[in-house]
């Protein structure tokens, strides 16, 4: 065999479409929730790859699930079907509300698809009229042109005009204006529990109470967007099961698979006849390697010690968050649900949170934004509280440096 190509983040510059900015190292190898980059330095991991390594890296039965169906069948395109996606979809809809999954490989796509189901039955209900999708703003639903459009954050899409057009936006969290323009016209409210990369944000109880009420007194189809939010994030399965409020269609992505790419639009019986043959697709989704590995990482998940335990981790992050707080008083609010955390950052420090997180680098932890102002921690839900503390003890020597 020929020699691997020797690489550098130099490389990264030189070779990729600038879309990112990395970190200035490359990482090369994880366990748990530590990784190390190329020249052997370890780090605690509080990102989760955004969300995502929900069990944090090369779990071993996640592991021996990917290997065991990597031996087995990859992929056959969804002219076959296959055992592994059939069991995943009957574990989601015997954990959620949703009688039948769509599966695909990304949030983005997971909301593509919600939102496509929404213009078609409201069309098919006879009222062609009926088109008008309601979002917020800040709100993050992905980047495909529609999903970007559905976004709250016009630096997102205004670069890509013309955008797809019959989406309204209006503040989060203001039921009264959502109420002003939600009406016969609205086929679908699209919305996150919690919006996650708009800053942490959780959505009031009322808040999402009162949508509910709304789509019901119109016709509307309440989408939960939990591509964050979901499988276990919130301390909870599903956050609109902290709500109380159940969702017509809802959307997960990124924990579902660990790390392996795959999403999935999960809704009713009667709404999913919407979507007949060949009205929708994907080549990859639903391929038996994800839904193996998928299938596992929401067996493990879905239990009670690890939902309970990422409430028992909240509180050991809180506990500590606080302390680095009283000693520099960087933080103006610490907030989110289970293990989606987010540090708001007094105005003094506004607009940090990057060179925060570089400083946390250097200090040998990962850390998140959400925005400029939001320092943001979506660490694996099953990370040892010795890993918590580690990593907290290095952030507070990069806030430290922030704040002297
Ligand atoms: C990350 C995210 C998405 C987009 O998911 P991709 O897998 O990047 O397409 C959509 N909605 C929410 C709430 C997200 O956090």
């Amino acid at each position: 065999m020929e020699q691997p190509i020797a690489v550098t983040r130099q490389s990264f510059d030189d070779w990729m479409i600038p879309v990112y900015a990395p970190a200035d190292f490359i990482l090369v190898r994880g366990e748990g929730s530590q990784v190390w980059d190329q020249q052997g330095k370890s780090y605690i991991d509080f990102a989760g790859g955004i969300a995502v390594n929900a069990l944090g890296h090369a779990h071993p039965q996640v592991l021996a699930a990917l290997v065991e169906q990597a031996g087995k069948l990859w992929h056959l395109g969804n002219g076959y079907t296959n055992e592994p996606v059939l069991r995943l979809a009957k574990q989601l809809i015997d954990a959620t509300f949703a009688d039948k999954v769509f599966f695909c490989n990304s949030g983005a796509e997971a909301n593509e698809a919600a939102l496509k189901l929404a213009r078609k039955y409201a069309l098919d209900s006879g009222n062609r009229e009926k088109n008008q999708i309601v979002a917020f703003n800040n709100a993050f639903h992905g980047r495909t042109l529609f999903t970007v459009s559905a976004g709250g954050q016009p630096k997102y899409s205004q670069d890509f005009a013309p955008l797809p057009g019959g989406i309204t936006h209006t503040p989060f969290n203001d039921l009264g204006a959502a109420a002003q323009v939600i009406n016969d016209r609205t086929c679908a409210v699209i919305v996150e529990p919690i919006q996650g990369e708009g800053g942490v944000v959780p959505a009031q109880a009322q808040f999402l109470q009162g949508l509910r009420e709304l789509c019901d007194r119109h016709g509307a189809l309440l989408i939960f967007d939990e591509v964050q939010t979901g499988v276990g994030r919130t301390g909870s399965l599903y956050a609109y099961m902290n709500y109380g409020v159940v969702p017509d269609v809802l959307t997960t992505a990124k924990a579902l698979g660990g790390g392996f790419p795959i999403g999935a639009m999960i809704t009713t019986d009667k709404l999913a006849k919407t979507l007949g043959v060949g009205t929708h697709g994907t080549t990859y989704g639903g391929n038996p390697l994800a839904a193996a590995v998928a299938g596992v990482v929401f067996s493990l998940i879905n239990t009670p010690e690890v939902l309970d335990g990422v409430k028992q981790r909240l509180e050991w992050f809180i506990a500590g968050l606080t302390e680095i707080n009283l000693q520099y008083p960087i933080f103006s609010e610490i907030r989110g649900a289970g293990l989606l955390i987010g540090c708001a950052l007094n105005p003094e420090y506004a607009g940090r949170a990057k060179q925060i997180t570089q400083l946390a680098n250097e200090e040998g932890v990962i850390a998140l934004i959400a925005g400029p102002d939001v320092v943001r921690f979506t660490p694996s839900l099953i990370i040892p509280e010795q890993d918590v503390k580690e990593g907290l003890a290095r952030f507070a020597r990069a806030v430290a440096r922030i704040c002297s």
